[in-house]
């Protein structure tokens, strides 16, 4: 008999952007409802603001988060937004931080030219034209969230960072004039990512319309394969986008860790990232920070 509890309904984790432009004023006078309503109803996560407009990842119980939606879809230029939900046994953030920015995803170039929704792609269209001759599957997500789970037959750029891509997309070779199909988590690097690319030349560009973790909702266990990179304490979400069972955090690094060890401290079982492992360094054979530091002193676990 499994004790495996249904991870349905306790949390509901919900992510969404959105383009739209606020003046100072809107910002700030945004800003501060954000905080109040928030403190209402309990929600947790992070949302970025800024001039160019609103990225969102929010955490709550379900009827809670319902209301701040409503809420948020309440203000101009906010109305009808495309989120993504999915479920969770543990709040994936520990307090709600709103911060406003320069960007709403970290580029490098504030604003975006490229009509929204021209490119979009529903996840059936998707997997239609993953199956087709002459396309090129661009995942233009960090190496590390990569390392996790991708389409087949993806390319990539290597990123650590995604304000790296301009200038990693005209160091490689990649054709221009057939199509090319671009994903990421939930599709607001895309947004950014298809501006650059019409610029250096790209003729026929196509999104995946709220990313991976919308096309999972729809497909599991189809063409996406291993698990998605999420920026919470889920660290990675699987095909039925429940959080990860496979992932922890890294203790020493932050990264996806998957390899299991016996901490060298403590002796608690744990998970470490195959990075921190590949370095052969002892202290990082540790269950934590805390530990890591214990074992380099040469003391002796007192548990
Ligand atoms: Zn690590
Ligand atoms: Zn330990």
């Amino acid at each position: 008999m499994t004790m495996q509890s249904k991870p349905d309904e306790e949390f509901q984790i919900v992510s969404f952007y959105r383009f739209v432009s606020f003046s100072k004023t809107e910002l700030s006078k945004i800003h501060k409802e954000l905080i109040k309503e928030g403190a209402t109803n309990n929600i947790v996560g992070l949302i970025l603001l800024s001039k160019e407009g609103i990225n969102a990842t929010l955490s709550g119980k379900k009827e809670n988060i319902n209301n701040y939606l409503q809420f948020i879809e309440k203000q101009k230029g906010l109305e009808d937004l495309f989120y993504k939900r999915s479920p969770s046994t543990i709040p994936a953030f520990k307090k709600l931080r709103i911060k406003t920015k320069k960007e709403i995803i970290t580029f490098g170039k504030p604003g975006k030219s490229a009509s929204f929704g021209f490119h979009d792609l529903e996840p059936e269209e998707w997997e239609a034209m993953l199956n087709e001759e002459k396309v090129t599957i661009l995942d233009i997500r960090n190496d590390y969230e990569i390392e996790l789970g991708q389409f087949k037959k993806a390319k990539n750029l290597g990123l650590k960072e995604f304000n790296e891509f301009s200038k990693k997309l005209q160091s490689v070779e990649l054709p221009k004039e057939q199509k090319t199909l671009l994903y990421c988590t939930g599709g607001i690097r895309c947004e950014k990512a298809i501006t650059e690319m019409e610029k250096q030349g790209f003729k026929e560009i196509y999104q995946l319309k709220g990313g991976i973790i919308h096309y999972l909702k729809i497909f599991s266990n189809k063409s996406f394969e291993g698990e998605c990179f999420v920026f919470d304490h889920r660290v990675a979400v699987d095909q039925s986008l429940n959080p990860s069972q496979k992932y922890a955090l890294c203790p020493h690094c932050g990264q996806a860790a998957g390899r299991k060890i016996k901490c060298a401290h403590c002796k608690k079982h744990t998970k470490v990232c195959k990075h921190c492992i590949n370095k052969k360094i002892e202290h990082l054979m540790t269950c934590s920070k805390n530990c890591a530091y214990h074992f380099r002193m040469g003391h002796q676990c007192r548990k």
